[in-house]
Formats: C-alpha cells, structure tokens, sequence
C-alpha cells in the first residue's frame, strides 16, 4: 500500500506509525488525532502529572525523522469503507491502508454533564484542571473504586485532600478481581487516609455535594468521575464496520476488522485470544504497545502475501495505588484454582490462578520478580505444582 492512516494519536496510533517505520514500510504514515497536544502517554496522567511531579508526557517519538506526518485537532468522523476514504473535521482523507486506533472514553455519571467541579480523568486537559483541585486541598469525592479511582486518591490524599470514595459494589475494583482478591485491598484505602463507602450509589450531584440514594449527603469540593470507559467509536456507525456489545471493533486475530484494509488496535478494539479461548477487550497500556506490532506487520506482509499474524498475548498491566506496585499478567477467568504466595494483610503477596495446574493468569503486589517469572511460565503454559507456588521464599518456577 502507498497511504496509510492511522486514526487516534494515543499510544496505540503512535505505536503503530513507528512500527510501520521499524518494519520497513516506506510509504506515507498519517496520524491523525482529535486533541491538539502532541501525543502523549496516559499512566503519568493519574500519577506524576496529577501531582506536578512530571510537567508532560509527550512520546519521545521524532516524527518528523521518520517521516510520519500527524495532523492534530482533527476529528474522524467517518469512514467510507468502499471508496478507502475517511471522512475529517478537515475534509476527506483518502487511504490505502487504515488503521483504528480511536482509544476509549469515560463514562459519564448521568445527570452530571456541565455541572461545574465533576471531573473525568482521561486526557492531559482533564489532568490540568485535576491540578488546581488538589493545590487546594478540596474535598474530594471520587466516584467509583476502581483502577483510575484508586489512582486519583492516592494522589489527592498525597495532595492532602480528604477523600471520599463512593463505590456502588460491595468491594473495590469488583469488575476486574474476585471478590476474595479485592477485599483485602479495601484496607489500603482507610490505611491512606481515605473513607470507602462500598454499596454507595450516586443519586445526584449538587453543588458542593454528592447525593447517595439513601440520602447522605457527602461534601465535595469537587468530584472525580472513575466509572469505567468505553471504546471511542461512536463515528463508526452506519460505516458497516462490524462493533461488538460495548462498542468495540470486532477485530479479528490478524487485527483486522470486517471491512477490507482496515485495521483496529488498543483499547477501541477486540481480538479474538486463542489463548483464552474468548474475545478480550483490553484497556491497558501494554496492549496498546504490542498489538501495533502485529497490525504493522499485517500491513507490510499483506503486500507480500504472506500469511497474517496472528496477535495472542499474555495481557499485562500494572497500577500505583496506595504506596504499592501492583501488577497482573494474563486472564483469571478461566481458572479452577487460586493459590496466595504471602500474607494479603501484609505489604508482597501474589496471587496465582492456575487451569488444571497451569498458571493463566497472576496478580503481585509488591512482588515485581513474581510478575516477570509468572508471566514468562503463562506464556508457556508450564505445568506448575500447586505445593511449591505457595511458598513465597521460592522463586515461581516449573515443578
Ligand atoms: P488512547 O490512549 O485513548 O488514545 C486514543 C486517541 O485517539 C486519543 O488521543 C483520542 O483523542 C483520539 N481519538 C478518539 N476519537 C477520535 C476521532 N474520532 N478522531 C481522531 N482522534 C480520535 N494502563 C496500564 O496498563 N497501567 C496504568 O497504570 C495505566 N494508567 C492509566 C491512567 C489513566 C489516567 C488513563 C486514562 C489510562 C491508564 N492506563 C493504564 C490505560 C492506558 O493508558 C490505555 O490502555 C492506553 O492509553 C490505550 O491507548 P490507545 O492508543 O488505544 O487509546
């Protein structure tokens, strides 16, 4: 192909125009992004840049060496699949190639759009006005326990804001752990400083306050909305490109979606993992690096003729909350076994899930050695013996 564009300059959009560069593709890249900033990495945004520890996270990417054009401010708003033209806020732009890489958004709480003080937490903006909020010490109400949650308040309770965490399930991160992983991690938040009122649903917002559905009234200076995010494809629709239930672009294992030379990669789309056996829709960071290399290799082998790559990886991310460095490799689900290394209520501990004395998936807190040793054994799928694992003074290795 002479023309690619890759829509979406987040991690996944950048990514996949330098690996095109690193794979030898030698014709032209467009990146095309709706924010004005020069593109830039997300984590530092709920961490070092909350703080004002870090001012920025620009990708130390020269695009200009790698001849990679990018035109920012500009919002897709179409695709004509047919015609390989993609439709701008700045005017059609035809294609060879085009690759999807339009992210994810937050989640609203209903109700609360354009009331002054309630916060989202997602782009460089939104962290820039999260600043000033914890310069000043406000109270703070973070709505939702969840990954970005749990960062926002470590932040603002390092700040010295008082926090308040309100989550509508019984525990923290309850869409992402079993219900025995989480718990233990209900402590961190007392433990920092922080109330979390679990079973707490958000009636409405006033200003100045939240309003739960039993009718308690909790200050807030301001709010911070952490409920979760979907994948940003709404301009998709009516394209023909096939999306799944939480709107995201089926892709299939190649990385390719249903409409002819049109690829989708990160958190807007979905893979089919032979790994796992399921569809995975991942929304991490690592995902967003790994899977631009499987779509840049698709599109120069394609004109070669070779046969696709196929993208099944051992999903990976991390999280900084509450003083610890937590980390997960893999997919619990499909587990018949949990087994600890180390004492929950203590500062290292990992869990293990195992399928039929496999390891599928791992989560270390505090135990970076086991997150490096775990997820090479997942990837192999090495049969483990359950007795040995427990043991947190062993290495985690292959019975
Ligand atoms: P995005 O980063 O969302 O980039 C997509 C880009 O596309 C955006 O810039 C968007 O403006 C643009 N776009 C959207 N629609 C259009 C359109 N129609 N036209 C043009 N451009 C468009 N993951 C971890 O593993 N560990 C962490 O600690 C961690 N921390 C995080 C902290 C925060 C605050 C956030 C928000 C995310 C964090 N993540 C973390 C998740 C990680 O950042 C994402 O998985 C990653 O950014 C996904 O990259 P992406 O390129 O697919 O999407």
């Amino acid at each position: 192909p002479a023309r690619v564009v890759v829509v979406g300059a987040g991690m996944a959009g950048v990514q996949t125009a330098v690996a095109l560069r690193e794979q030898g593709f030698a014709g032209s890249v467009t990146l095309i992004g709706a924010e004005p900033h020069q593109p830039y990495d997300r984590p530092p945004l709920s961490k070092a840049i909350l703080l004002g520890t870090a001012e920025g996270s620009a990708f130390d990417v020269d695009f200009e060496a790698l001849a990679i054009e990018i035109r920012l401010g500009c919002e897709a708003l179409g695709v004509r699949p047919g015609d390989h033209v993609l439709e701008t806020s700045a005017g059609a732009v035809p294609y060879d190639v085009l690759v999807l890489a339009t992210g994810a958004g937050p989640v609203r709480l209903p109700g609360t759009e354009g009331i002054p003080g309630v916060h989202l937490l997602r782009t460089l903006d939104d962290a820039a006005r999260l600043r000033p909020v914890l310069a000043r010490q406000h109270e703070v109400v973070v709505v939702g326990a969840g990954w970005i949650g749990a960062e926002f308040a470590t932040a603002a309770r390092e700040a010295g804001c008082a926090v308040t965490v309100v989550e509508a399930a019984d525990r923290p991160l309850a869409g992402a752990l079993p219900a025995e992983v989480a718990a233990p991690m209900s402590d961190w938040y007392a433990e920092a400083g922080a109330v979390l009122r679990t079973h707490a649903r958000v009636a409405r917002v006033e200003p100045g306050a939240i309003v739960l559905d039993d009718g308690t009234r909790v200050p807030a200076g301001a709010v911070v909305v952490g409920i979760g995010a979907r994948p940003a494809t709404a301009w998709l629709t009516g394209s023909g490109i096939g999306l799944g239930a939480h709107g995201e672009v089926l892709a299939d294992a190649g990385l390719r979606t249903s409409a002819p030379d049109v690829y989708a990669v990160g958190d807007c789309a979905s893979f089919p993992s032979g790994r796992y056996g399921e569809r995975l829709l991942v929304h991490h960071w690592d995902n967003a690096l790994q899977g631009p290399r499987t779509v840049a290799a698709n599109i120069v082998g394609a004109a070669t003729g070779e046969a696709p790559e196929v993208y099944d990886p051992v999903p990976y991310f991390w999280s900084e909350q509450f003083g610890r460095f937590i980390q997960y490799a893999g997919h619990h689900p499909a587990a018949d076994t949990t087994l600890w290394r180390g004492d929950p209520s203590g500062p290292a501990w990992t869990v293990c899930w195992l399928h039929e004395d496999r390891l599928v998936a791992l989560l270390a807190v505090g135990r970076p050695r086991d997150l490096a040793q775990g997820r090479r054994l997942i990837a192999a799928g090495t049969r483990m013996d359950p007795r040995l694992l427990t043991d947190p003074a062993r290495p985690l290795k292959a019975a």
